[in-house]
């Protein structure tokens, strides 16, 4: 038997095609196949040190590539402008260190029936697919059993409850809600809660933020990666890529100052990460209001890494996409996403305080924890099965600084603050934008939709936009809410 999944976190012939090609791309990832595809000369016209358009959008992540969806859909201009030397920013899709897609950072799609995204994919040529319900738990190197599982399953129900009742009170720690008879399963329900679900862990987690994130009990897959997903909707798009910005000056309009030069705006929307933004590698000209640096700080960015491994052969039995947590007796733990989309690539999730431990110390150390781990719940020969590893450290990764937010005890009504204009004609939009699917792609899809929507506004040009298509995935099996 398998308990309610709670994660912490498409379909056009062209790209199939380009899709199915690509490991022929010997020495490039599809990463930068992708940036290829999409990166052109950014506004037809624009000279390369200075340029004027209705609205320039920082960063062609989830919610920057959305945002300039929507203003390309009103007609009007913009220039998109990315640190990086690829788009997607936390959602990328690369193919070549396994052969086969290796979703970097997101890979769950939640509650798909609802996502955004997933209303996009009709017609992308791309699959999306329901995931397994439920998920399995190991208890040293067995399974638990059914009667073990329902013990988990009925505190995993109380100790979310009493975060609720906790939150309607008033907005501390997670830690200081759970009831205290969690008996031996304390440890797992809180980094399920915790570093699984948030990258935080529940002592640094608001029960407000916690209690309002919308439901993720259903979730779906992308076959192809979530990041080959989010890069197919930005096809078309001109995107400036390798072009930080550096300063953006609204004393006499907009002006943006990049590595190649200054863009005049009407309006900006900024999407890099609240640790981006509380870093200061962006200039603002007034200085950002102290309430906003604040709510940065208050919605900073928890710990989340993917441990890589290619084990051959399939040595532990696993089915495709199997979730499997351990009866944990202390922090240092993890999950296993295995055998993703029915390949031999799995995924160790490390998170939260001990997770940003472990990545400190470098990819050698995070692969031997993920082989120790794996070993002492299915044995040692496990090893010999892991191929090619790899591991990814997104807190060291300079135009992200983390994986996403989670807002302290008591921050929580700092997203409303950074959903209003941050100075002048600046808004702020990314998954910590969102008050309810902070964290996640959808999130920052329909904040970049709803900051394009205020710069419209803003500039005169507001249209109603045109209903999205149905979307055509399979209904997911319903799970129950934990
Ligand atoms: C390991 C991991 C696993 C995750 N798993 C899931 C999951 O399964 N499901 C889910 O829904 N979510 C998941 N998330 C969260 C999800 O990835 C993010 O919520 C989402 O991708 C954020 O999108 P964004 O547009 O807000 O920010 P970003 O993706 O960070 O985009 C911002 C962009 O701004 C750029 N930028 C920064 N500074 C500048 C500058 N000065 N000039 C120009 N450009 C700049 C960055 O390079 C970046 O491309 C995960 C995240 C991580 C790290």
């Amino acid at each position: 038997m398998r308990f309610a999944r709670e994660p912490p976190f498409g379909q056009a012939g062209g790209l199939r095609k380009q899709l199915e090609t690509m490991p022929r791309l010997s020495r490039r990832t599809f990463v930068a196949a992708t940036a290829a595809l999409v990166a052109r000369p950014a506004i037809a016209g624009l000279a390369r040190d200075s340029a004027e358009v209705d609205v320039a959008i920082i960063g062609a992540g989830t919610a920057g590539i959305a945002a300039a969806r929507r203003i390309a859909a009103a007609g009007r201009k913009f220039i998109l402008l990315e640190a990086a030397d690829y788009i997607g920013g936390r959602c990328i899709t690369e193919t070549r260190t396994f052969g086969v897609p290796y979703d970097r950072g997101a890979h769950w799609i939640h509650a798909p029936d609802l996502n955004p995204l997933t209303k996009l994919t009709a017609r992308r040529g791309l699959e999306v697919y329901p995931a397994p319900a439920g998920q399995k738990v190991r208890i040293g190197r067995r399974y638990a059993r059914e009667g073990e599982l329902e013990d988990l399953l009925a505190l995993q129900v109380r100790a979310n409850r009493s975060i609720a009742d906790a939150a309607r009170r008033a907005d501390g720690a997670c830690e200081q809600a759970l009831p205290n008879d969690l008996s031996d399963w304390r440890q797992s329900i809180e980094f399920q809660f915790g570093p699984f679900f948030c990258g935080k862990d529940l002592a640094h987690l608001s029960a407000v933020d916690f209690a309002k994130s919308a439901d993720r009990n259903t979730a779906a897959f992308c076959r192809q990666g979530l990041g080959t997903l989010v890069a197919s909707l930005a096809e078309g798009l001109a995107v400036k890529l390798a072009t930080p910005v550096t300063a953006i000056d609204t004393r006499r309009g907009v002006e943006v100052t990049t590595s190649k030069g200054t863009i005049d705006a009407r309006a900006a929307i900024v999407t890099a990460s609240t640790n981006v933004i509380a870093s200061g590698s962006i200039k603002f000209v007034p200085d950002l209001a102290k309430r906003q640096l604040d709510a940065c700080a208050k919605l900073s960015l928890g710990s989340y890494d993917h441990v890589a491994l290619e084990l051959a052969d399939n040595p532990l039995g696993f089915e495709s996409d199997d979730l499997v947590f351990e009866k944990a007796a202390n922090s240092h733990t993890a999950a296993i996403l295995a055998n993703i989309s029915g390949t031999q690539l799995c995924l160790v999730e490390v998170a939260g305080d001990f997770g940003r431990e472990l990545a400190g110390h470098g990819e050698a150390a995070m692969v031997n924890f993920a082989a120790d781990w794996l070993a002492g719940l299915y044995g040692s020969e496990v090893k010999k099965a892991i191929k090619r590893s790899h591991a990814t450290r997104w807190n060291d990764e300079p135009w992200v600084l983390g994986a996403s937010s989670a807002a302290a005890p008591g921050g929580q009504s700092a997203r409303r603050i950074l959903m209003e204009p941050a100075a002048g004609p600046i808004w702020f939009a990314g998954e910590a934008v969102h008050e309810t699917l902070w964290g996640t792609v959808g999130g920052a899809w329909e904040s970049g939709e709803r900051a394009a929507n205020a710069a419209l506004h803003h500039i005169g040009a507001f249209k109603e936009p045109p209903p999205a298509p149905r979307a055509t995935l399979k209904r997911n099996l319903r799970q129950p809410r934990i």
